[in-house]
């Protein structure tokens, strides 16, 4: 069989480089001049909109860790780290980006500022915690730890979204200290009216994705545009992008443009990718025509393709259900189950594919039961791949592409069997 290699390019390829430079020149900009003020922040529930209310920068380390291991960078700054005593074992985000702060590498050609604020919006993965902690001690930043409360009925309580947003009000205070600058509460809501018309856009276009053929990957092609979701989500830059994104897949999807010449494999993809490995493992599914339809990863900023978004009418809120609610990482297994449930049913999946991350117990561990739920229970056919999002020393590319290989193998007979019997 050929080696294929297939993604969607279009207008929003070169468009989406475009704004992740303008980001890094921004911060390159506050690094040098002190101007606008940035806060560090995690992708997951992050609070852009507020940052929006001062005019001030989102800085994402894990943004700069993802971009270091694509370009193949990401083991230079690891190994800095763990001569300097981080386990093995610890996430290896964390190591490359306080590896690279240490030795000065960044992933863009300017440099990046020490935040005015380490804000740390904690939901649900406590290395946060820590991770932050060390920037903000390594950096001499003002520290501010924003805790979200786990996600412990299927709804937030009344009690848990008051705290939320009396933190988020603190945050409002200690920015204006820090900045110098007046929350400017207009900007505020019209951020989060851009937020939520993004969210529309954005929910839009996975649900082309339950089209067949689909118009792109809602796995390797969401990434390209998470970065824009994360960074400009509250902004209209943002709004435009995702206007301009929503419409190429329309037009793909009125012509029955898919991925390849024919879909042959319909997939469902949880966990993060092996960033160092991107292209080598988009290309193992390539191979095999198969398209990813869903993702539990492009929703760890933002849980919008059933129904959820913010209300302009009461911002505060909206941003604190964001971080409580609408985001895959704050809330329990058995959500994301259903999760996975609802992709593989009304997005007509064929299969699941679970990427254990050793970096990362927030999406793995449990991930063995989950394999055993959906293969025995659902009798869905599950693959369980092994390997890290930022290391490139776990990535086995042999034995994962046998693996891949054997399962599509299998998928395959079974499909030819099924049209037999029912050729009969
Ligand atoms: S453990 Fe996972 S969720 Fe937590 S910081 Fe690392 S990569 Fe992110």
């Amino acid at each position: 069989m050929t080696q294929a290699r297939s993604e969607y390019r279009g207008q929003i390829h070169q468009r989406q480089k475009e704004l992740m430079l303008k980001w890094y020149e921004r911060l390159d900009q506050a690094a040098r001049t002190g101007t606008p003020p940035t806060a560090a922040m995690m992708i997951s529930g992050n609070c852009v909109e507020l940052l929006e209310g001062f005019g001030a920068v989102p800085l994402y380390p894990e943004i700069n860790a993802l971009q270091m291991a694509i370009r193949h960078q990401s083991l230079e700054p690891i190994l800095v780290a763990e001569e300097l005593g981080y386990a093995a074992d610890n996430c290896a985000y964390v190591k490359a980006d306080i590896g690279a702060w240490l030795k000065g590498l960044t992933p863009a050609e300017g440099k990046l500022p020490v935040p005015s604020l380490v804000l740390c919006n904690f939901v649900g993965c406590n290395t946060y915690i820590k991770w932050f902690e060390h920037v903000a001690e390594l950096q001499g930043a003002p520290l501010y730890m924003l805790d979200v409360p786990f996600l412990r009925t299927d709804e937030p309580s009344r009690a848990d979204i008051d705290y939320v947003v009396r933190q988020l009000q603190e945050v409002v205070t200690r920015l204006e200290e820090i900045t110098g600058r007046k929350f400017d509460l207009d900007r505020f809501r019209q951020a989060v009216r851009c937020s939520s018309r993004v969210e529309e856009l954005w929910s839009e276009i996975k649900h082309l994705a339950k089209r067949a053929p689909s118009p792109f990957d809602a796995y390797f092609d969401a990434i390209t545009l998470m970065g824009p979701l994360y960074v400009y989500r509250a902004t209209p830059e943002g709004v435009e992008f995702f206007e301009v994104a929503l419409k190429e897949m329309q037009e793909k999807a009125a012509q029955q443009q898919g991925l390849f010449d024919r879909e042959k494999f319909r997939v469902v993809i949880e966990g993060p990718p092996p960033y160092p490995y991107f292209r080598t493992f988009r290309d193992m599914f390539a191979k095999w025509k198969a398209c990813a339809v869903a993702s539990t990863y492009s929703t760890v900023g933002g849980l919008w393709e059933f129904g959820a978004r913010h209300d302009p009418e009461q911002p505060f809120e909206a941003v604190a259900l964001h971080m409580l609610a609408q985001n895959v990482t704050n809330r329990n297994y058995l959500q994301r189950y259903e999760q996975i449930r609802r992709y593989i049913e009304e997005w007509n999946a064929d299969g699941l594919i679970i990427h254990f991350v050793k970096s990362c117990r927030l999406f793995s561990a449990g991930q063995g039961d989950m394999r055993d739920y959906f293969t025995k229970t659902l009798g869905i056919p599950t693959l369980y791949l092994e390997s890290d999002l930022e290391d490139p020393r776990y990535f086995a590319e042999a034995q994962t592409r046998n693996r891949i290989d054997a399962y599509f193998e299998a998928m395959e007979h079974q499909h030819l069997t099924r049209s037999h019997q029912e050729a009969r």
